[in-house]
């Protein structure tokens, strides 16, 4: 089955109603890869994502139109190597781990396998290492091959961390962080459409941030619409939520926006002449592992859409994305790459001041 071209995203349901409404309604509108994890909306061992999609699926009319993927990951969620927490899919080290939780993920969704199975929220070259030694992550999913049909890894790396990833040959799609204004990934698109991996853009709102403009919500859609091998993955929340995005899909053959006019466009509607960060990523690697276009999105946020809610949400990410501006040593070498020329210093000093405060 071919992946449509927006597909659902399994974290943001608030109870198994909501749940399986939304999901079969999303299916019903075309949509039909759809993304879960362990530890997705988990109260408990019976009510969590997992087991809601499977509710909603397992059903004759559902389950052959769509396509299900879940995953774990040897890390601890961040950028290091966690314990072991099967419940939520963290800190899987052996194959003798990975497939007690892949089973798990297997029992809760009521399934006999997956279509997709990815190896999650791994970030960085020493958790991939850690996933592919002897005995570990990917000789555990090896295993157990009968049972999944595709496999894709999930990050929130840099573009030369995702390359060595996907350079490993192993993996059909990567799902990334990818937005209008957290661009900071675009230049991996054209090698994965080069060697034929789909890329599932996730947080395509930003966390919500840009759906609060009516006009900028559009644009974030429409903008991850217009390449030609992503995939937006929409955290639907409700049935709305989903026909909304078919609104969008629908009417994408009569839009006549040019990706530069979109950002131009987005740029207008953050309120700014500054010439502000697009998150490009032109500007890393950063000796700190700084991520300076994702982190400065949350500044812009804050800045420029007056959302006082930006700067918890920063805090609360840290350990997310290279977002700790903090470690900036103001060493100025961001500022040598940026091809916008932006006073990187001093941004950066008060994105401090500011985000930390
Ligand atoms: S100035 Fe700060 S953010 Fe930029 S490269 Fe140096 S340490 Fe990293
Ligand atoms: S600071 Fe400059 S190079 Fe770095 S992400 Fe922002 S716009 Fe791109």
């Amino acid at each position: 089955m071919e992946l449509s071209k927006i597909v659902i995203g399994g974290m943001r349901f608030a109870d198994r109603e909501v749940a399986v409404a939304t999901i079969r309604a999303a299916i019903d509108a075309g949509f039909n890869y759809l993304d879960t994890s362990p530890c997705y909306c988990r109260e408990s061992e019976e009510e969590n994502s997992e087991s809601w999609v499977g509710t909603a699926v397992n059903h004759p009319d559902y389950r052959d139109r769509v396509i299900i993927s879940t995953k774990c990951a040897p890390g601890d969620g961040g950028f290091g190597l966690g314990e072991f927490k099967p419940e939520g899919g963290f800190g899987v080290r052996s194959s003798q781990q990975l497939k007690q939780v892949f089973n798990q993920s297997l029992s809760r969704l009521n399934m006999d396998r997956v279509d997709f199975y990815h190896l999650w929220t791994t970030h960085t070259l020493e958790q991939l290492e850690e996933a592919m030694k002897p005995g570990g992550w990917y000789e555990g999913v090896m295993e157990m091959s009968d049972k999944w049909d595709h496999l894709g890894v999930t990050t929130h790396g840099n573009p030369d961390t995702i390359t060595a990833f996907l350079e490993t040959g192993k993996f059909e799609t990567v799902t990334i962080p990818l937005n209008i204004i957290n661009r900071t990934r675009e230049s991996i698109l054209k090698y994965c459409l080069k060697k034929g991996i789909k890329v599932i853009a996730m947080n395509p709102f930003s966390g919500g941030f840009l759906a609060q403009i009516p006009e900028l919500k559009e644009l974030a859609l429409r903008y991850l619409m217009s390449f030609e091998n992503v995939y937006p993955l929409i955290g639907f929340s409700n049935v709305e939520e989903v026909e909304y995005a078919k609104w969008i899909q629908d009417t994408m053959k009569d839009w006549t926006m040019s990706f530069d006019e979109m950002i131009k466009r987005s740029k207008e509607l953050l309120k700014t002449d500054d010439n502000t960060c697009t998150s490009c990523g032109y500007c890393q690697p950063c000796p700190n592992d700084i991520n300076v276009g994702a982190s400065l999105s949350y500044y812009n946020i804050y800045k420029y859409m007056h959302q006082e809610s930006a700067k918890a949400a920063f805090k609360e990410k840290q350990w997310e994305d290279g977002l700790r501006l903090d470690k900036c040593t103001y060493c100025g070498l961001c500022a040598s790459r940026c091809p916008n020329h932006l006073p990187l210093m001093d941004i950066i000093k008060e994105a401090n001041e500011i985000l930390y405060k």
